[in-house]
């Protein structure tokens, strides 16, 4: 680990004034710390955020919620708005990390955690993303956790948040604050794809800070499902998740939402294949149309072809639970 000043800003205005390209925001520090103690990340300077006043859950007047960015993710995870309104988040969020990560780790950082490449956390090896232009050895080599849809020659590598794909389906919108001012960004333009620039994760500039994350009032609440595939019951990121989520009149689709984790450097979503759910009634043919249009594009690397059938059979699931959820037994 290389020496930083550290820094504990009182507000919002000195955070943003005390911010460079070269220093870090820290809250829960449970994934800036592992990659500092990695050499992956180099910070000269850390500004603990945890004193800034970003730590609670409001009502808007429009009938949604704004949480503050240091809502701890156990926090949110279990306020009673969140389990009523929002189960989906709630869900996605438990399904995440052990329960020490989440009372320690916020709502800002797990929008900025790192992906979980093992190429990215190796400072041995080459990796675009830690050193642009340096290569890509997932391409060629232990891929089996890589992205499948959006990736680029450049980088293979995954969002591995459970929080996020669920913000995604319910169209958050993340507030920040920087030197030039406040401004909103809605949830799916806050993450990138990797395209030539791999190593900008999201549309965040040097000294920008999130102060909250919106939800909207419509939250689809009543049918809604997160599903988490990995490769142990807990403590382990997804290898394919889906945040699925309908609005239903009877049998009959009136909104859909559907977002897949694990599979892309953000959380995927494709609006023509929810529009093209409205109007169907509910049945294993509608759902199973919708996964195959989701994953046309897929491309599988050597060793990761398996999570094409694997997100198909779970988005198909996903969507059937959301189906039946909130039904009286
Ligand atoms: C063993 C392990 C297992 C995990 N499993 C899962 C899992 O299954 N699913 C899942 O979703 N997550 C998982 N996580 C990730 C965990 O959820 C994140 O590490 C956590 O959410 C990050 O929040 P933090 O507050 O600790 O962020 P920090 O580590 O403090 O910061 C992370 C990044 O965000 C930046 N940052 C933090 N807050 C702000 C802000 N307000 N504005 C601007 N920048 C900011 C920091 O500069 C840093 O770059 C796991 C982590 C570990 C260590």
């Amino acid at each position: 680990m290389n020496p930083f000043q550290y820094s504990k800003p009182v507000n919002v205005q000195e955070a943003v004034r005390l911010s460079s390209a070269a220093s870090r925001f820290i809250a829960g520090g449970t994934n800036l710390l592992d990659l500092m103690k990695e050499n992956i990340s180099r910070p000269d300077h850390l500004i603990d955020i945890t004193g800034l006043a970003l730590h609670d859950i409001q009502e808007t007047a429009d009938g949604g919620l704004r949480i503050g960015a240091l809502v701890s993710n156990a926090d949110l995870a279990w306020h009673p708005l969140i389990e009523q309104r929002y189960p989906l988040l709630s869900q996605a969020i438990l399904a995440g990390a052990s329960p020490q990560l989440r009372n320690m780790a916020s709502t800002g950082g797990n929008l900025l955690q790192r992906t979980r490449c093992y190429y990215f956390y190796d400072a041995t090896v080459p990796c675009n993303k830690r050193e642009p232009g340096s290569g890509c050895p997932a391409r060629s080599g232990l891929n089996r956790i890589h992205a499948i849809l959006g990736a680029s020659e450049q980088c293979v590598a995954t969002h591995p948040s459970d929080m996020c794909v669920a913000l995604a389906a319910l169209e958050a919108r993340v507030h920040v604050e920087g030197r030039a001012g406040a401004r909103v960004i809605e949830f799916a333009d806050f993450h990138r794809l990797p395209g030539n620039a791999p190593q900008r994760d999201n549309q965040l500039a040097d000294d920008e800070l999130i102060t909250a994350i919106e939800l909207p009032a419509d939250s689809l609440a009543r049918h809604s499902h997160y599903l988490k595939i990995r490769d142990r019951a807990s403590y382990a990121f997804a290898l394919v998740s889906v945040a699925a989520a309908l609005e239903l009149d009877g049998e009959l689709i009136i909104d859909a939402r559907l977002a897949l984790g694990g599979v892309a450097h953000k959380p995927w979503r494709d609006r023509a294949v929810e529009a093209a759910l409205i109007g169907q009634a509910v049945s294993r043919e509608a759902f199973s149309n919708a996964a195959d249009a989701l994953l046309q594009d897929a491309e599988p690397l050597e060793h990761n072809g398996f999570k094409i059938k694997l997100a198909r059979r779970a988005i198909i699931r996903a969507l059937s639970d959301a189906a039946v959820a909130g039904e009286q037994p």
